[in-house]
């Protein structure tokens, strides 16, 4: 890499505030600090900690509390420039925004003369005076002051003239950065480059990107800005955001990682880990799709795919996803050939050479399943057995050979029951148990039968239980694929079920599971 061509780039993240303003998102002030603290891990900048006043008490108490665990990147509050026709020093809510010890300020004041006349309903010429009053009365209170243009571009787009000016009252005043926000997400990439480009060589201020995803291009556009010279990006982990969101840093850091040879204090990482903490902590659905993080990122499932990147990754993958902390993984399914899925015999541990007929064998039965429904793709333990079947034989573990689940309702309230039979070896074992309905009864009466043979069964936990309705191949009647996740140890794997009965479907990926357990991890 060479160092002359390296752009210094900061990264600022506005995910406890911008992020707090998604649908469906509402941090605690404990949330906020977890949060902030891995930000600050991850090696952000700046954390916008969330917009401190008198109707807000959880972000001014984030500001208090955040204090003391002395956080690397420094910590910005987030408000507005003063009322129109008020002193700056006389209005609380500026006020706020210079919390104690906090370094810095964000402060948003308008850029496009639609909103000063029909939102703020003042003049154009009051309104400079805010943006100018604002960011002077902040850093007399000894604050850096980041100015963030809000509707810049639109505002361009309707004044150039107007738009520059009120940058130029921010640079007068003493603003450390001028940042350019795309406030409703509707400016395309060729236009904020030209439009940056006119800023960055206008100012001596250092300037930043703002970007919101109405039309899905605020990554686009903050790649665009820096291209033109931005130092500072905004943006949020996993893009969430008001509306459509803000641009995902997640993959802003990756393309200025990768494309850009941009220098960032990030590590690379810990990306995977904070996008997966987040979704954690907003309980949001997993995006296995997301560029540089997501579990599909770097899989490889059409089977021309799959035997190009076993002889090399750089067939199909542009950049190594171990520097974000993800992995890359064949995907066998039926568009899958031979190699892909001797690549992943070998991935799971068996040693196989793709042209041994024990492959071909495994490949066909991969197939014949996928055509009366089955999914492989996240069902590993399944494919694990079929290839231990096909290349060792059946396994000599269980064989389950009757059950019966009864359901009580009395009044409203339920007792379910399961009596399971299994046969280990020549013997019979039997055992009942009862579950809050009948595939946790048959999980636990089944369990409990493999003990005294396996005793280390017990150690394994059913985390995930996912029904999908399908059309059965055949036309005739809708089948069920149950996805079943287990977790042992630290270790994780799903099976699948299909059937036309429910309770069928859940029986197969629950023996699958245990099997799986059993010859992969413990040998009694
Ligand atoms: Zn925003």
């Amino acid at each position: 890499m060479n160092s002359q061509n390296e752009k210094r780039i900061l990264i600022f993240d506005t995910t406890l505030r911008d992020g707090n303003q998604a649908v469906g998102v509402n941090f605690s002030l404990d949330d906020k600090i977890k949060i902030a603290l891995k930000l600050d891990d991850l090696g952000v900048d700046y954390i916008e900690g969330g917009w401190p006043n008198e109707t807000n008490p959880i972000d001014v108490a984030f500001f208090q509390s955040i204090l003391k665990y002395r956080l690397r990147a420094r910590i910005s509050t987030f408000g507005r420039t003063r009322k129109p026709m008020v002193r700056a020093e006389d209005d609380l809510d500026l006020k706020y925004l210079a919390q104690p010890d906090i370094p810095t300020v964000t402060i948003f004041g308008k850029a496009w003369r639609l909103h000063v006349k029909d939102v703020l309903n003042t003049t154009l010429e009051e309104n400079l005076n805010m943006v100018y009053d604002s960011v002077k009365y902040l850093k007399s209170l000894g604050k850096e002051v980041i100015f963030d243009a809000e509707h810049f571009f639109d505002g361009y787009r309707d004044s150039p003239d107007y738009a520059m000016e009120v940058l130029s009252m921010a640079e007068e005043a003493g603003a450390s950065f001028l940042v350019l926000a795309d406030t409703r997400g509707a400016s395309d990439p060729l236009e904020v480059y030209e439009v940056t480009k006119k800023v960055v060589d206008r100012f001596k201020t250092p300037v930043g990107i703002h970007a919101h995803n109405d039309t899905g291009m605020a990554v686009a556009n903050s790649v665009a800005a820096v291209k033109a010279g931005a130092v500072m990006v905004h943006g949020t982990v996993n893009g969430i955001g008001e509306r459509c969101g803000n641009a995902d840093l997640v993959q802003v850091i990756g393309v200025l990682a990768t494309r850009l040879n941009c220098k960032m204090n990030v590590n690379l990482r810990m990306l995977s880990t904070v996008s997966q903490y987040l979704r954690d902590i907003t309980s949001m659905e997993e995006n296995p799709w997301q560029p540089f993080v997501g579990k599909y990122a770097f899989s490889h499932k059409g089977g021309v795919h799959g035997d190009a990147v076993v002889k090399n990754r750089e067939a199909y993958e542009f950049t190594d996803p171990a520097i974000f902390g993800n992995t890359s993984a064949i995907v066998v399914s039926s568009q899958s050939g031979s190699a892909s899925l001797a690549a992943k015999a070998q991935e799971m541990g068996f040693e196989i050479d793709k042209k041994d007929p024990r492959v071909l064998e495994a490949l066909k039965k991969v197939k014949d399943l996928e055509s009366k429904g089955y999914v492989f793709e996240n069902a590993d333990g399944n494919l694990f057995l079929i290839l231990y079947e096909s290349i060792y034989g059946p396994p000599q573990l269980f064989e389950l050979e009757h059950w019966t689940s009864i359901v009580t309702w009395l009044g409203d309230r339920q007792v379910v029951e399961c009596l399971v039979r299994v046969r280990v070896g020549g013997v019979s074992m039997t055992a009942s148990a009862e579950g809050n309905g009948p595939v946790n009864a048959f999980d636990n009466a089944l369990k409990k039968a493999l003990s005294p043979i396996y005793p280390k069964i017990a150690y394994v936990s059913l985390i995930g239980f996912r029904v999908r309705e399908i059309d059965a191949p055949s036309g005739t009647a809708a089948s069920v694929r149950i996805l079943a996740e287990f977790e042992s140890n630290g270790s994780r794997w799903t099976t699948i079920g299909v059937s036309t009965n429910i309770l069928k479907a859940a029986e197969e990926a629950l023996v699958a599971g245990y099997k799986y357990f059993l010859l992969k991890f413990s040998s009694t």
